[in-house]
Order: C-alpha cells, then sequence, then structure tokens
C-alpha cells in the first residue's frame, strides 16, 4: 500500500460504525464522520456528511435504533459536513415526525451564501482537491441547504437538555471562522468536527479561503480542559482514553502555536515568504514530524506555513520588485530558449530527474513546455512525458491527500494533451 492509500483509508471512513460511551454514542464514518447520541427522547445527531452518503448515513443510522431525529449540530458548513440529509428528511415526512432543531453558528449562514453565489467556482475546486474520491460525480453543490432553526452568536456558548443529557456547545475557529464543538459532560464524549482530523490540521488548503492557525490552538487548549474519554474527530476513528485525547489536543495546540510563532518571528525580522518557508522547513522538530496525531494525510505542514504568512501578508510575497507588474511565464519562457537551445534545457532537466532533483526538473521542464514552439512537437511530447512521470512519481511519495490530487490531476491533465501534441506530430 503506498503512503497515500494508507493514511486515506482511514481518513475518508473505510470503517465499520462505532458504538461507545455504554451503547449512548454512535459514529458513523462517511468521508466526513456523523456523530449520534441516542437518549431515550430522541437522537442527536453532529454532522451529517456529504450528499453523497447520505443514503448510506441514513442506512447505518437505521440499523443502529428506530428513535426520531430531534436535534441535527453542524460543526461548520464544509459540504463534507452537513448535506447528507435527503433520505433524514423522506423518513420525517414519510412518518410525519417533528422536523428536528438545526444548530449552527451565525457565520455559517454567511458561509452557505457564499456557497451559493460561487456555486460553479467551488464545484471546479472542489473537483480538484477530491478527485481522488469524487469520481465522475459533482464533488459538490450547496444549491440545496438545510437551513438552520437555532442560532448561535459571536462567541455565545448554547446548552440543551435531551433525555437527562446535557449538550455543550461552544464556538472556536480554525478550519473556518463557523466552527462548533460539542461536549457531553454525563458521558464524557467530545464531539470535534474538523478541529481534530487524523491528520495534521487542515490549515493551509491550497485551494481554500485563510484559515485560523492561533485560534486553532486555543481551541484545542478548551477542549482539554474537558477531560473526554471518547472524541470524535470530523474524519477518521474515534480516540478513546483520557490519555489518548489529551496527547491528541495538545500535541495539535502545540504544532499550531508552532507554526504560527515562527512564522511571526521571521515577519518581525523582515524576511520574505522563500525565506521563511524554507528555515521552517529546516526547524520542524523531529516529535512533531513522527507524531501519530500530526501525520500529513490531508493537510501538512508546509501549507500550514502559507497559512500564517497570508493571515497576516499582502499579496506582495517575494520582495522582489520584478515580480510587482511580472511578465506572462511564457514569454520568460521563449526569451531563455532564445540564448539556449530547448535541447539543451530538455537534457538538464532530464539530468535533474536521473540525480533525483524531481523538483528542479519541474522548474526546467516548464520552460521547455511553455517557450518552445508548437513545431517542435517531437521534443514537446518529450518534456510532457517527462514532466508527467515525474508529477506521477511525486504523487507516489505523497502522504498528503491535498497535494497527491494536485500532483495527480496535474500529471492526468497533460496526459490528455499528449494525444493533440501527437497530432501535430504526425
Ligand atoms: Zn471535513
Amino acid at each position: 500500500m503506498s503512503n497515500f492509500s494508507d493514511g486515506i483509508n482511514k481518513f475518508v471512513g473505510n470503517f465499520p460504525p462505532k458504538t461507545f460511551a455504554g451503547g449512548t454514542c454512535h459514529m458513523i464514518g462517511a468521508f466526513g464522520n456523523v456523530g449520534i447520541v441516542e437518549t431515550n427522547e430522541g437522537l442527536v445527531i453532529f454532522d451529517l456528511a456529504m450528499r453523497q452518503y447520505g443514503n448510506r448515513i441514513f442506512n447505518s443510522l437505521r440499523q443502529l435504533t428506530d428513535k426520531p431525529i430531534k436535534y441535527i449540530i453542524y460543526s461548520h458548513g464544509h459540504f463534507d459536513h452537513c448535506f447528507g440529509f435527503s433520505a433524514i428528511l423522506e423518513e420525517i415526512e414519510k412518518k410525519g415526525w417533528d422536523m428536528p432543531q438545526i444548530i449552527a453558528h451565525e457565520l455559517l449562514l454567511r458561509r452557505f451564501q457564499k456557497y451559493k453565489l460561487l456555486d460553479e467556482y467551488h464545484n471546479w475546486i472542489n473537483s480538484m482537491q477530491f478527485a481522488s474520491i469524487a469520481g465522475k460525480n459533482r464533488a459538490t453543490s450547496a444549491q440545496n441547504t438545510l437551513e438552520p432553526t437555532i442560532i448561535i452568536r459571536g462567541n455565545d456558548n448554547y446548552q440543551f437538555k435531551l433525555g437527562g443529557l446535557t449538550f455543550e456547545i461552544y464556538h472556536d475557529m480554525g478550519e473556518t471562522d463557523d466552527s462548533i464543538w460539542m461536549f457531553l459532560p454525563e458521558k464524557k464524549v467530545l464531539f470535534t468536527g474538523d478541529l481534530m482530523i487524523s491528520s495534521y490540521p487542515n490549515v493551509g488548503n491550497p485551494y481554500k479561503v485563510q484559515r485560523y492557525p492561533k485560534h486553532w490552538a486555543i481551541a484545542m487548549e478548551r477542549m482539554i480542559e474537558k477531560n473526554a474519554d471518547y472524541l470524535v474527530p470530523g474524519h477518521g476513528p474515534v480516540i478513546e482514553g483520557k490519555d489518548n485525547i489529551k496527547e491528541a489536543l495538545s500535541i495539535t495546540a502545540e504544532a499550531m502555536h508552532f507554526v504560527h510563532d515562527e512564522v511571526i518571528r521571521r515577519l518581525n525580522q523582515g524576511k520574505w515568504f522563500e525565506q521563511i518557508y524554507h528555515e521552517m522547513l529546516e526547524i520542524y522538530p523531529e516529535k512533531f514530524k513522527k507524531h501519530a496525531y500530526l501525520r500529513p494525510v490531508y493537510g501538512c505542514y508546509q501549507f500550514a506555513i502559507h497559512a500564517v504568512y497570508r493571515l497576516y501578508h499582502g499579496w506582495y510575497n517575494t520582495g522582489n520588485p520584478t515580480d510587482l507588474f511580472p511578465s506572462k511565464s511564457e514569454e520568460i519562457a521563449r526569451e531563455f530558449l532564445k540564448i539556449n537551445s530547448v535541447e539543451n534545457y530538455y537534457n538538464h532537466a532530464q539530468k535533474l530527474f536521473n540525480e533525483g532533483e524531481l523538483q528542479l526538473a519541474l522548474h526546467i521542464l516548464d520552460v521547455v513546455i511553455k517557450g518552445a514552439p508548437k513545431e517542435n512537437s517531437g521534443l514537446l511530447l518529450k518534456a510532457h512525458k517527462l514532466k508527467i512521470k515525474i508529477l506521477k512519481q511525486k504523487a507516489k511519495e505523497e502522504t498528503s491527500f491535498i497535494a497527491f490530487n494536485i500532483l495527480n490531476n496535474g500529471a492526468n491533465e497533460i496526459k490528455s494533451k499528449l494525444d493533440e501534441l501527437k497530432k501535430i506530430q504526425n
């Protein structure tokens, strides 16, 4: 099994439903996790996963219990957490049950509006980010939402009781600004949403809007105080045992403080992104690299460096005035090819590849791919093939789901161009 598939199989929820806390709580893994609390007055559901898994979630749920759903809580508004509702609604209608209360943070409403405004755009970026699991299906659309009925404002807490159990709900920022998490004091169970996943936090997703590393650390520290026995993460298996939970939360808090504070230190030293990035790679502590709860299965440390920089910095990130009003990269490549031949560039890229310098080889290959005239189709074809080979190799070595998809999509996109090049050649 490759590094990638090893980690991601756990992450996407390829495990059977789990019952815990004396039979009162369940978790269904459906890419995003669905948490279920059974009380003698009905069910509380924490997250609904993605639309594509709606029927599967419903069938699993009804194998566990036939009680009606009284509350649904959205940990945040991402499409893998609150869109798998269709079969649940059908059942409510069929049985004539009351609609459950649906609890969310006020910023989730703004998020849903944004998704409606940017529906096609989000479909496009999500089809890239989730390419390896979305297949040909539309990855997501937020045109059809189940709207909240109880709105948590600002930093307010919220609490309700059902069947003798207390449900404490808190707001914190982390992966999103609309995150809420839940704690059951009588059962000592934490439901964290994506504030905890079986991976290094998804704090610097290359496709997505700003995330909040410092707030993430604070959320972890607030959760530690609850001294939970079970933790239901947003993705991945239930974490059990006080010590394990404390370890997962505290190492995540520590990692978030680290990346945040070290980037800040370098910003204050007047450093630009490239220098900060490469220095940060050098100082990444071994204890984080090897830690079971910080494996780069989904997000990764490199992405987190970008996240912190972007939180505090404008878009001019090189400090080099050349980059202020840049030329097209194709024009730059064509000028390079005027002073040295396409063959020399290609051969040099091949040499770098043979030496294992994959990233440098990609940079040099791009000069050929972007700058060589179409008439030179023979060499262009070779350059494209070498780029595919390098991207596939990098993808194979990659553990982060998001990075894997970017590399693999890139290789597939070039493959689809090869036929065009072959036609020119013939
Ligand atoms: Zn998620």
